[in-house]
């Protein structure tokens, strides 16, 4: 993309409504546009980011064994007068009628409809294990919409739900969850430490939280500091494998952490005190085996193989797609702007032409721009008439993760300069060496 032709509507202020440091940089990077309380536009740049994050959680649940398919938004209120939750659910929901008077609602998650999708179609266990899920918008009317996109009314949530024929199946389906997510969020460039939580108006007992530690974040954490080096790396996964994803869950679980809400003061003293943490953390993932809370009440069974129809045993796992961008940034920025890891930035390079107009500049920038192109990358090309140190500024804000700089007394000997955003470290040399770089980055 040249800048020049693209919408990148940056803010030089900083806005006042802005409390944390995402939501202020997610607006002066031209983003995302508040349209009402906890409602946003999702800006091109935004966009972009959002799109990666999602491609990223399809990739890893499909690596899981689960399958994609999409629900709407809105939601008859009978399907959760079966359930009971329509109800219960309180002020959080969004009602709405429909011009035949009839009640919907736009959902707030999606486990009755899913569980009716169920019924309709799956009366065999022979069709298990089996897990369905969707990347989409959802609606919660919260009392304070806040942080921007991390805590909206209207946001973007992958939901996903297993259906099993015995318990043992139901809590691979758990692990397996817990593990995808491990990776998914390892891929964006995250730390998020699953957490021992409290089940809520889901139900169920059996349920982590995955949380990012971060000054401004909503949930008070106490944990073990050993359980902040644990990686995944790059280990094969085989998700049919039962012992080894217990294996994971296990290790990842092993030291104490928990939220507020399951905090055992008695059971933290065990853990050594120069390793016992108390901080606080952002929600960016929940997964819960809650059994058959609602193919009971909803009628979803399976005949089993020795001739029993029984409830199918179910969980539901949730990313929160949308706020994952502030959590991220939140996680990685300086006080020039984002730093995006190179698992999600909207452009995977910044081309600087210190002098726009200078012949040899100009045809050096089209061929690092054309040649990042033929190696499969998206760069970004600040080609605006403008002063080096303000695209310099827009390159830092917008956290593109690495800068190739050219300008006219380089090019005298053959070099541009390539720079990383995180350690601001530079480097000098040829056009097509800072090419191959970038693409060996990614
Ligand atoms: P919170 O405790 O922050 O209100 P939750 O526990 O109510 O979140 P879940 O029902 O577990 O949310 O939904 C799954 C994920 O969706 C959460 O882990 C979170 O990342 C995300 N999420 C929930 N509410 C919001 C919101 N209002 N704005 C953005 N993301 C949200
Ligand atoms: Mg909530
Ligand atoms: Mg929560
Ligand atoms: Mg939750």
């Amino acid at each position: 993309m040249r800048l020049t032709r693209y919408f990148l509507p940056v803010l030089k202020e900083n806005p006042a409504e802005a409390q944390i440091v995402s939501h202020r940089y997610m607006l002066r990077a031209g983003m995302i546009k508040q349209q009402a309380a906890g409602i946003y536009s999702w800006l091109p740049l935004g966009l972009k980011v959002l799109r990666r994050i999602e491609q990223i959680v399809h990739e890893e649940q499909q690596k899981a064994g689960h399958i994609p398919l999409l629900m709407p938004t809105l939601q008859p209120a009978d399907l959760w007068r079966e359930s009971g939750r329509y109800d219960d659910y309180g002020q959080e929901m969004l009602r709405i009628r429909d011009r035949q008077d009839r009640e919907m609602l736009y959902g707030p998650t999606n486990e009755e409809m899913i569980t009716d999708i169920f019924r309709s179609h799956v009366t065999s266990y022979k069709e298990l294990p089996l897990t369905l899920y969707h990347i989409q918008w959802k609606f919660r009317d919260e009392m304070r919409p806040r942080f921007g996109v991390m805590r909206g009314r209207e946001f973007l949530m992958k939901d996903g739900y297993n259906f099993d024929v015995d318990k043992e199946s139901a809590i691979h389906a758990y692990n397996r969850h817990m593990v995808s997510y491990l990776r998914t969020y390892e891929r964006m460039g995250l730390t998020a430490i699953p957490m021992r939580a409290a089940s809520g108006p889901i139900g169920g007992d059996n349920t982590h939280e995955f949380l990012v530690l971060a000054s401004t974040g909503e949930s008070e954490v106490f944990y073990d500091e050993a359980v902040t080096t644990l990686r995944l790396g790059g280990i094969d996964i085989d998700y049919h494998d039962r012992e080894q994803v217990a294996g994971i869950v296990q290790k990842f679980t092993s030291f104490y952490a928990r939220t507020d809400e399951t905090h055992d003061p008695k059971a933290f003293e065990d853990v050594l005190e120069v390793h016992r943490k108390v901080g606080r953390g952002i929600e960016v993932g929940q997964i819960f085996y809650f059994g058959t809370k609602y193919s009971e009440s909803m009628g979803a069974t399976v005949t089993t193989a020795d001739g029993r129809k029984v409830p199918v045993e179910m969980g539901s796992h949730g990313i929160g797609v949308s706020r994952l961008l502030g959590a991220i940034i939140e996680a990685s920025h300086d006080d020039k702007g984002i730093i995006w890891p190179e698992g999600v930035t909207p452009f995977h390079a910044a081309i600087v032409n210190l002098k726009q107009g200078d012949s040899e500049a100009d045809a050096a920038c089209e061929a690092i721009y054309k040649g990042l192109q033929a190696r499969g990358l998206d760069p970004l090309y600040d080609d605006r008439d403008a002063r080096a140190g303000e695209k310099f500024a827009t390159t830092d804000l917008i956290g593109l993760p690495w800068r190739i700089t050219v300008g006219p007394r380089g090019l005298k000997n053959g070099v541009v300069e390539l720079t990383s955003r995180r350690t601001g470290e530079s480097e000098e040399m040829s056009p097509e060496a800072a090419i191959d770089r970038v693409a060996q980055i990614y």
